[in-house]
């Protein structure tokens, strides 16, 4: 194996998606600390401890510094470098959670002992499974009164329809809990020695034959297609089964993927550098107005001071200062590998979706837009401040805080959305970042659609239907229809356009 794709094998790239206080808080700052990465349980906690209402949510938004810490960390742990993405932590589905998992090469899904499945898991376990991600579940708070392990393997496959294999098995329960029995390395992880006679190894003994007779053996082909899902019993507060997890990413969790492009499938260890924007964050530091862009390298070695060819806008790319995330501080990149993400300041080049090479011309496929759900028209109270709105309005939608749909008859920006606290985001960062007041008012339009075909046709369909017509973001058409009868007639009388509900972006 040559040196890069050693350092490139040696990549686990993973986000842990949750529902509110399953522990994925308590989790991350437990992996973070085996790696090494903190000695004091720092802003990882702060995060969760005042997220608790939506506005507080939205203050701590305000307050970059947390959330860019904990976009991405990096940490070392068994001869490998964990990416760990953090998954935006609000109920509302968004893009931007789509577009982390798309970034990643594999999931952490935790679950209370207690509750289960729960929404907002469920929600991103579909998105995971869009993308067949491989999935390893931490089945969290075992140090308290939780269901049956038995039932908890069954609900997890008959609630997501996805084959489940305890990977470790709890030994005591609730306050007793002691540590983990290990079922592939057949090893007890207990924090003290237990005697055979304890009830606890008893209970186990009979348990383990239990799980032999009845329950599945991990597979690593079905883990790797995303069909099973390894399961973990822990209690992340009490650090139980937290090295189990990371055992396990470093000895099967998969290493970065090959990626599709426009051309030709991009293999993560070949020689050419490839990367993908994933990410923006904007006024990051109010003071200076800088984004960063959060790129994937899909191939290849980045290096500090490489000259990047960027393709949307084939124009070259000067790379000055990349950057890595920990939990408390950035560095310099000197150099990074496929599987790695790296922080990019710019000022507004960069864009979610785009393609970074040393050279090739390709670009990545899969960053999809989404149709909103709701869509809202922009009431400015300050008609003084109509030219700052429109550039907010651009730089918010780059970010993809919300999409942009200018109509084409010329009347006030609509923006659109697919969870509703999307729009306090918005409207609280016009008037924190730009200075700028805004109100919403309903418009008669609740669906959106991307209109596609032959450009003629497209072009009559929309003298046609103009005031009912918008440009979004790039300058493509879009359709806005009262309800899903309208779009449904317009599809069938217009059979030789599609009216597509998401976009590919890049
Ligand atoms: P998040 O909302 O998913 O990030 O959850 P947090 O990590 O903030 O945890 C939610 C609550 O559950 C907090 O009060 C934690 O202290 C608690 N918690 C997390 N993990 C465990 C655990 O393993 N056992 C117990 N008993 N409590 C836990």
């Amino acid at each position: 194996m040559s040196d890069l794709q050693a350092e490139i094998s040696r990549r686990r790239t993973f986000a842990i998606i949750s529902h509110p206080d399953a522990g994925k808080t308590t989790l991350t700052e437990r992996l973070l600390r085996a790696g090494g990465a903190i000695q004091l349980a720092g802003n990882v906690r702060a995060k969760g401890e005042r997220r608790r209402t939506r506005s507080d949510w939205m203050s701590i938004e305000r307050e970059r510094g947390i959330s860019v810490v904990t976009s991405v960390m990096t940490f070392e742990y068994g001869g490998c470098v964990f990416n760990l993405l953090d998954t935006p932590g609000h109920e509302d589905f968004s893009e931007d959670t789509y577009r982390t998992l798309t970034a990643v090469d594999s999931a952490v899904m935790v679950i209370d002992a207690a509750k289960g499945i729960e929404d907002r898991t469920r929600k991103l376990f579909e998105i995971c499974r869009l993308r067949d991600i491989p999935i390893l579940t931490f089945i969290n708070k075992m140090d308290r009164e939780a269901q049956d392990p038995f039932a908890l393997l069954d609900e997890v496959s008959s609630a997501l329809a996805l084959d489940t294999a305890p990977a470790t098995w709890p030994v005591g329960r609730a306050a007793t809990f002691a540590g983990t029995y290990d079922l592939r390395e057949r090893r007890l992880r207990v924090a003290e020695e237990l005697p055979q006679s304890d009830p606890r190894m008893v209970a186990l003994g009979e348990e383990l034959e239990l799980v032999q007779a009845a329950l599945p053996e991990f597979d690593k082909e079905s883990f790797d297609a995303g069909h099973l899902t390894p399961v973990f019993f822990g209690s992340a507060m009490r650090e139980i089964g937290v090295t189990d997890l990371l055992d396990a990413l470093v000895s099967f969790g998969p290493p970065p993927r090959a990626q599709e492009t426009d051309t030709r499938t991009v293999h993560a260890d070949e020689q050419a550098m490839t990367a993908l924007v994933f990410k923006i964050q904007a006024n990051m530091d109010p003071n200076h107005r800088d984004r960063m862009a959060f790129a994937r390298i899909c191939s290849g070695r980045l290096q500090r001071g490489m000259r990047l060819r960027h393709v949307r806008t084939e124009k070259q790319f000067a790379l000055h200062t990349p950057q890595f995330f920990f939990a408390r501080d950035r560095q310099l990149a000197e150099e990074a590998f496929a599987g790695d993400v790296v922080g990019i300041p710019n000022h507004g080049t960069l864009r979610i979706g785009d393609t970074l090479t040393d050279g090739e011309s390709l670009r990545f496929t899969g960053v999809p837009h989404f149709a909103p759900e709701i869509l809202r028209r922009v009431r400015l109270d300050d008609a003084m401040k109509a030219k700052k709105l429109r550039q907010a309005l651009h730089e918010l939608a780059e970010e993809g805080v919300v999409q942009l749909f200018r109509p084409q008859d010329g009347s006030p920006a609509i923006v659109g959305v697919v969870g509703t606290l999307q729009l306090d985001v918005l409207q609280a960062r016009l008037a924190a970042e730009y200075g700028v007041a805004i109100g919403f008012e309903a418009v008669p339009y609740s669906l959106a659609r991307w209109i596609e075909g032959e450009k003629n046709a497209v072009a009559g369909f929309a003298a046609s239907n103009r005031s009912a017509m918008a440009d979004d973001l790039d300058g493509d058409p879009v359709f806005l229809a009262g309800s899903a009868f309208m779009m449904r007639r317009a599809a069938e009388m217009n059979t030789g356009l599609s009216f597509r509900d998401t976009k590919q972006i890049g």
